[in-house]
């Protein structure tokens, strides 16, 4: 999830007056230096084809791969409830039949979906029943998603034991994305610490929504678990993105998934292939929040190869799936 969520329907919490300051920290920026070299027009803007720095591969004419031949696999899906709970600032697509021909639109195959409702749960009733929704979903569109589980650590014994059904009742992978400020609790307590055991016992990909400093936090603590990281940037944008892309980059069993903020600032995606490598950067929309087109659109025109482009938008989740299905 991505802190634009809290504007979403029914979901409204305190980290609204944080991500104003964000802002306000942008319009601010020109005090670094880098951001200042970032925002100065260009002397040679004249020039229509940029120098590109060695490694950078120099798009397409076009800027666009040809979707119909690339397989297109998202890898953070955030799916309405049977009940309607949508995380849309103004709700447009409000069943999941709506959502499922959204993503069609875009181009976007396949996908790792969780419930609006288990983010939202209050008691471990509502996020058991938001996992067998999705588990009907999954069943009834055979081969397109992928089961995500969301619990809550505040109820540790159902959620110990939810995990542990979703995996081997409900064949899902992947337990996420998890956003501990919804609830709230804080990564560092104990509950946490045995959800994210049984997470690796299950052999099962984790996926948390965090700052700089929770990820931090989690990556130290967590060696031995497989770790997706949404979003490129967090609140501090500017001040943290090369921080979290390094910090990915430093950890072989942690990936990134462009949604949300950061990915959109041209170079970003360059940046992120550079330091982390193609193989671990993972196409993520955050869609119902956020337009899956517009990440694929960044994608396409970016300076990097088709093959990283190929594997960024489907062959790293095949391969990561691969990997904890064995
Ligand atoms: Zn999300």
């Amino acid at each position: 999830m991505n802190f634009l969520h809290e504007h979403g329907q029914r979901c409204s919490h305190p980290r609204r007056e944080f991500f104003k300051k964000s802002f306000a920290f942008f319009g601010a920026a020109g005090a670094s230096a880098r951001a200042r070299a970032a925002h100065k027009p260009a002397e040679d803007h004249k020039l229509a084809i940029p120098v590109l720095e060695k490694g950078l591969e120099r798009p397409r004419e076009s800027g666009l791969a040809a979707p119909e031949r690339l397989r297109i696999f998202d890898a953070h899906l955030h799916c309405p409830s049977e009940s309607a709970d949508v995380w849309q600032w103004y709700p447009v697509t409000k069943t999941f039949e709506e959502f499922a021909a959204y993503l069609d639109r875009c181009g976007v195959q396949r996908g790792i979906i969780n419930n609006v409702r288990c983010q939202l749960a209050k008691t471990p009733k509502d996020f058991i029943e938001g996992n067998r929704e999705v588990a009907r979903h999954v069943e009834k569109h055979k081969g397109r998603f992928i089961g995500a589980c969301v619990v809550n650590p505040l109820f540790i014994d159902e959620s110990l034991r939810e995990i542990e059904d979703c995996r081997k009742q409900l064949g899902f992978l992947w337990v996420g994305e998890l956003c501990n400020y919804t609830v709230p609790y804080p990564y560092t307590i104990r509950e946490f610490e045995s959800l994210v055991g049984q997470v690796v016992k299950m052999n099962m990909v984790l996926d948390v929504h965090t700052d700089l400093e929770e990820m931090e936090y989690i990556i130290q603590k967590y060696p031995q678990a497989t770790i997706v990281f949404p979003h490129f940037g967090d609140s501090h944008e500017y001040e943290h993105i090369f921080k979290r892309i390094d910090l990915v980059a430093r950890n072989s069993n942690c990936y990134l998934d462009t949604s949300g903020s950061g990915h959109d600032r041209v170079g970003m995606l360059e940046y992120a292939v550079k330091t982390v490598g193609a193989d671990r950067v993972l196409f993520g929309s955050d869609f119902s929040i956020n337009c899956p087109a517009t990440v694929l659109a960044r994608i396409n025109h970016a300076f990097i190869s088709e093959e990283q482009k190929r594997k960024i938008l489907a062959g790293n989740l095949e391969a990561l799936l691969k990997k904890v299905r064995t």
